[in-house]
């Protein structure tokens, strides 16, 4: 990998980081709501360092608090406790928090007023019939009576999610972010450019944009829905703004990375520090892709939009977990020692949140990772996360198959030269299609050689279908998903072929 030689920060630059980082963001986001995010990221770089027995303390400490205060104020987890006979006093540890039910997303959808804090509930009334746009904070909402933001997230069958945030989740967001860049090196207040607009709806000019500019050091691009116009359009305004950092979906960086690398652009004379992808698990191709064409590390925030930043990728490449604000378990632990892996991840807000998340089945399978990580951070480790849940596979004999294998097999391995791109469909009755997007020198032979790995890692009756395509058409949400599962399933299971 080319790391890049990283050009001094001229002094100008260092007085501008540090009147953005220290006074203009955070004071703009106390009008949001979002409070104390300095001292909530000063906390996180001291507690990063506690023993493993302390941090389990402050969890507990947490939970403790968090179930009192459910208990009284959100109508839907008092009703769940009482079924089960729980009352918060009964957790004496974090074992016996395992006693509480996990929350589904359908739960979430079903009962998802009753979720609220009931100091909140006209606030709900006005978030839902706000004209904003979903996500969007509610300007001077510490003021203001009403301040819930009313969000969404799509599940993999796309029924959304509704959710609700009083801005609490975001400064809290925005603490793990600035501890995730302080991990690389970079200071409160670099300038960063973020792709996470949607194209369509990306305006030429808005004051929103233009005040976060000045106030933040944050530009942002358009991030779905991107054409070459839009990648171009991105790349002009990188050059010109010189970001230290890259933040985005996944998928809006690799896009961009291999814009650039088709019509044969480098990043320099910009030169970015670190590239922050989010939204989607980052693959080894596609994190090789991103080293190379941007020439600097390249890291990962895991989470949801519903919990928040649940874990970060550390410049040794461990996935910790934001152990002093998340619990996070697998599901299916017993009694005794807790679950490693593989199992449904189950997170859990230690923060406080109008609308809080207890042991919510975020949607993936992950294992958990024993040993500790050499960069010296006691915080937990998600050993790998293997995938949305429907996009893992489950052969007749129980074995586990990721979508990283598939992109291995594809972009990683011998026949990685002859992709472009491509695209697993599970399907019924024992088949699976590839669709493929060749380069001129795939072959016969390279598809042999697929099958032949294919058949040698299954070692059953699947079949393999091979389609030639000249482009891979989004799913209706606007994403490109390496699976594609057309398998009839329950949202909470993992994909399994069925006998024909
Ligand atoms: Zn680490």
């Amino acid at each position: 990998m080319a790391i890049q030689e990283v050009s001094p920060v001229s002094i100008v630059d260092e007085i501008d980081q540090f009147l953005v980082g220290q006074i203009s963001f955070p004071a703009v986001n106390y009008f949001l709501n979002r409070k104390n995010i300095l001292g909530r990221y000063r906390k996180l770089l001291a507690s990063e360092r506690y023993s493993k027995e302390a941090l389990r303390e402050l969890q507990f400490q947490k939970l403790q608090a968090t179930l009192r205060h459910v208990f009284v104020r959100n109508p839907y987890y008092a009703m769940r406790f009482k079924e089960i006979g729980l009352v918060p006093e009964d957790v004496r540890s974090l074992e016996d928090f395992r006693h509480v039910p996990p929350l589904g997303r359908q739960d979430v959808i079903n009962h998802r007023l009753e979720m609220v804090d009931i100091r909140y509930r006209n606030s709900v009334v006005s978030a839902d019939r706000a004209s904003q746009q979903p996500g969007l904070p509610v300007l001077f909402g510490k003021f203001r009576r009403h301040k819930l933001v009313r969000n969404t997230s799509t599940g993999s069958t796309g029924t959304p999610t509704v959710f609700y945030d009083d801005g609490a989740t975001t400064a809290l967001n925005w603490a793990h972010e600035l501890r995730l860049k302080s991990w690389f090196g970079l200071p409160p207040g670099v300038k960063e450019a973020r792709m996470t607009g949607i194209s369509t709806l990306y305006p030429p000019k808005s004051m929103r944009r233009s005040i976060r500019k000045a106030f933040w050091n944050q530009m942002v691009l358009p991030g779905i829905f991107l054409s070459d116009c839009d990648y171009e359009f991105s790349l002009q305004n990188i050059y010109d703004f010189r970001p230290r950092v890259l933040w985005g979906y996944t998928p809006a960086l690799t896009g961009l990375a291999r814009y650039m690398q088709r019509v044969n652009k480098d990043i320099a004379p910009c030169h970015p520090e670190l590239v922050i992808s989010w939204a989607a698990p980052l693959y080894e191709h596609e994190k090789k892709l991103l080293t190379e064409v941007f020439g600097c590390p390249v890291t990962n925030l895991y989470g949801s939009r519903e919990v928040g930043h649940v874990a970060m990728l550390c410049p040794h490449g461990s996935m910790h977990v934001n152990q002093e604000n998340y619990i996070v378990e697998l599901e299916g632990a017993g009694a005794g020692e807790p679950k490693t892996g593989p199992g449904n991840i189950l997170v859990t807000q230690l923060n406080e949140s109008p609308m809080p998340f207890l042991r919510y089945r975020i949607g993936d399978l992950a294992e958990i990772a024993q040993d500790d990580c050499s960069c010296g951070r006691s915080l937990g480790v998600l050993k790998s996360v293997l995938g949305r849940i429907g996009d893992v596979l489950k052969t007749k004999d129980g074995r586990l198959t990721e979508p990283a294998f598939w992109c291995h097999a594809f972009m990683v391995g011998r026949q990685s030269q002859d992709v472009e791109k491509f695209q697993v469909v599970y399907r019924p009755n024992n088949k699976i299609l590839f669709r493929v997007i060749p380069r001129a020198s795939f072959s016969a032979q390279t598809e042999a050689d697929l099958r032949s790995l294919m058949e040698k890692h299954f070692q059953s009756s699947i079949q393999f279908d091979f389609e030639y395509v000249s482009e891979i058409k989004p799913q209706p949400s606007g994403k490109c998903p390496i699976v594609v599962n057309e398998i009839a399933q329950k949202e909470e299971t993992v994909g399994e072929l069925q006998s024909r």
